[in-house]
């Protein structure tokens, strides 16, 4: 027979509880009276125990109005616990359960907002730290561990500078725009001021005026820094770590160590629309005839129409675009421009 242990037993007849011995053994909780009687019976994991300001109550019966209860410090309470059922129903045992899937709940959350933050919030708080004499600064990281593989046309890239110089395309960079030795029919800007113009395009273009509406094109994915918010959209994450460290070079190191995927960029149809625009409307200020843009468009689609190369890829959607600037230069079909002879003479000398 194993230990009895005193305790109050409420019958769940009588209101107030009588004095009882208890004895716990292979699962059973028994109930005796003071003369060794049984009077309760109920095999513990049938039994539902809860636990009230250290008092255990065991209750014996589904309605809960037969129990016994033990006092704090009961030696029976540790040999109950001991059995999973008490735990698993006890006060503690709910809390901590909640706790826990509080905690957790609180731990997602901070992951997804995290994540947001460093998604939608953190590439915008990027944007606005970093100045325009940094982000030349980045684009010239670029633009050099780019040209590690590259050689300059240096005769067209004189003139192209000219050619940019006379444009007067931009108020908010120093811009920088070179000619690059490759067949690839592609162009490109780099943040901070940079143009890279392919060989491979510039012979494939018949006209000053398509060269214009190509640097007007470029020069607006830098002067609304298109480059540089796709690029940080995408590297938020080291930038997050960067900010955190407080060490800003991070951001750079990593920009550079990626600067063939800024080659590769591809800009959203809205950003693509908004740079052909944006062109339109400085060829316009430049005297220079906005249809230009329209033949550099069916020069590209000429090249589509062989190969898809990342120009295309990433200025997609040649067709729509060339209606675009249909519509966006229609008041101009029969205005006359004045050749503008300073811009031709850099043209025709880029191309010796
Ligand atoms: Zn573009």
């Amino acid at each position: 027979m194993s230990d009895l242990y005193e305790a109050l037993f409420y019958d769940g007849i009588q209101s107030k509880p009588h004095p009882v011995y208890i004895n716990y053994s292979y699962g059973n909780v028994r109930v005796f009276d003071y003369q060794n009687n049984l009077i309760a019976e109920q095999v513990l994991q049938q039994a539902t125990v809860s636990e009230t300001a250290g008092q255990l109550y065991v209750y014996l019966n589904a309605q809960k109005t037969s129990f016994v209860v033990l006092p704090p410090a009961h030696p029976l309470i540790k040999i109950l616990q001991a059995e999973n059922k008490v735990n698993d129903s006890s006060w503690f045992a709910k809390l901590m359960r909640q706790k826990i899937l509080l905690l957790a709940s609180i731990i997602l959350l901070l992951g997804i907002g995290l994540y947001c933050f460093s998604i939608f919030v953190l590439p915008n708080i990027a944007l606005a730290l970093i100045t325009p004499k940094q982000e030349s600064k980045i684009g010239r990281q670029f633009f050099d561990a780019y040209m590690q593989s590259k050689s300059i046309d240096s005769n067209a890239t004189v003139y192209l500078q000219k050619f940019a110089d006379n444009m007067h395309l931009t108020d908010k960079y120093q811009l920088h725009a070179y000619v690059v030795y490759d067949t690839e029919v592609n162009a490109f800007a780099l943040p901070g001021g940079y143009i890279i113009v392919n060989t491979g395009i510039l012979k494939k273009m018949k006209s000053y005026e398509e060269l214009a509406a190509l640097l007007g094109h470029e020069v607006t994915h830098i002067n609304e820094r298109h480059s540089l918010k796709s690029m940080l959209g995408s590297i938020s994450a080291s930038i997050f770590l960067s900010i955190i460290s407080g060490d800003a070079s991070g951001i750079t190191a990593f920009l550079v160590n990626n600067a063939e995927q800024l080659r590769q960029l591809s800009f959203s149809r809205k950003l693509e629309q908004q740079a052909d625009d944006a062109s339109i409307e400085i060829m316009i200020k430049n005297d220079i005839n906005p249809r230009g843009m329209i033949s550099l468009m069916k020069r590209l689609q000429e090249e589509e129409a062989i190969k898809v190369p990342e120009l295309l890829s990433s200025h997609p959607l040649t067709e729509d675009r060339i209606a675009n600037a249909k519509t966006k230069t229609a008041a101009f079909v029969n205005r006359k421009f004045e050749t503008r002879k300073d811009l031709e003479k850099a043209w025709v000398s880029m191309l010796k």
